[in-house]
């Protein structure tokens, strides 16, 4: 192409990447293990599988522009009215809408650092301007997010648990930091892992939700991590009524899909099945740790469907011996490495992985 002078673009886009999903590998033999997106190993349910396939039998049609039947079903299955729901197109698609809904220039969103790469993307296209709260032990620091909070701030993210180190914030600790956020400031509590989450302290935002009762807490979902639905692009937020109808005011006409919102529907139907599976995930979760601790490694505790090694300057190096045996992984350049937890074979290529590399973190 010739160098011609291209249209004018937002000057926010210069200092921008687009977003990297985690990529595929396939090793010289032939052999590839996708642990790069902490989805499920597992594809859709038979009855999810039906449903997907008769609602594939009317996309000449619009889908429901409200979803109704799937914010119906998320209302019973949460306890809470469809008032309080707003969907999009996964979690990241709402994430976009309350920004929408709260962000614009001068406006400042805290979140913790490191945790999910869509935030920086997402607060820089809003407009606003991101406050990064640096992790402290791999975890989230509450305290240093409250102090971080100015009469600028109209969000704040909290990822628990938290992508990528899998580190929990626990019930007292989330209650001290909202005691502590002004209520013009909307706490998005990002719980895409929730399912997977085991320790007791750990509060159900959901729960939470209900009882707190408070105008400034919602609570984000997805369909992508336990109920296995990551191609179909689901995602919804619980929240005080008026906050969900100013969500929903930016939402992209159309923008979940009719066999999306039939096979979260069905999904829900079938909530009990998959979490069955979520716990074959959660007793693997637990054996590529043990195997990882018991070989050396230092892995803090995670409540997700993934497991984090900080390894610094060597995080290139063990991704690329990883890719070499076909097992794709998620490198932060010079910071760690994120693995999903897939089926036993997934994760047994992977901890052979990590079993012949020299090193150590
Ligand atoms: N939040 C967190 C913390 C995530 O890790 C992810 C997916 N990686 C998402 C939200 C987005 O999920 P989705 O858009 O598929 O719902």
């Amino acid at each position: 192409m010739s160098e011609a002078t291209t249209p004018r673009f937002r000057s926010v886009l210069d200092h921008f990447v687009a977003y990297k999903p985690g990529k595929v590998v396939v090793s010289p033999e032939g052999r590839s293990f996708k642990l790069s997106s902490n989805e499920s190993p597992q594809g859709p349910l038979p009855s999810v599988q039906k449903a997907i396939e008769l609602a594939a039998r009317n996309i000449n049609r619009y889908p429901d522009n409200n979803a109704t039947a799937l914010v119906e079903a998320i209302a019973s299955r949460f306890g809470v009215t469809p008032e309080h729901i707003a969907v999009g197109c996964g979690s990241v698609g709402v994430s976009q809408m309350l920004l929408e809904a709260v962000a614009e220039p001068g406006v400042e969103v805290v979140y913790a650092w490191r945790s999910f790469e869509a935030y920086p993307l997402l607060v820089g296209l809003s407009g606003a301007t991101g406050v990064q709260v640096p992790l402290a032990d791999e975890t989230h620091d509450l305290d240093a997010m409250a102090d971080a909070i100015t009469d600028r701030t109209r969000l704040v993210f909290v990822c628990n648990p938290n992508n990528p180190t899998g580190t929990i914030v626990r019930r007292a600790e989330l209650l001290r930091f909202l005691d502590r956020v002004p209520p013009h400031v909307l706490v998005v509590l990002d719980e895409a892992y929730r399912e997977y989450v085991r320790d007791e302290d750990v509060p159900d935002g959901m729960d939470l939700f209900r009882e707190l009762d408070r105008p400034n807490l919602a609570i984000l979902r997805t369909f992508s991590k336990a109920y296995g639905l990551a191609g179909l692009r689901i995602g919804f937020v619980v929240a005080h009524p008026a906050v969900a109808t100013a969500i929903r005011k930016t939402y992209l006409p159309f923008s979940v899909n009719s066999i999306a919102q039939t096979a979260g529907v069905a999904s829900l139907a079938a909530t009990d099945e998959l979490l069955a599976r979520v716990d074959e995930t959660v007793k693997e979760r637990h054996r590529v740790r043990d195997g990882l601790l018991a070989d050396g490694w230092t892995v803090p505790p995670t409540e997700a469907n993934f497991v984090w090694l900080r390894l610094g300057e060597r995080t290139l190096d063990f991704s690329s011996a990883c890719d070499a045996a076909g097992v794709s992984v998620r490198p932060f350049a010079g910071e760690g490495v994120r693995v999903s937890i897939g089926s036993p074979e997934e994760n047994d290529a992977f901890l052979s992985v990590a079993h012949a590399y020299p090193h150590r973190n």
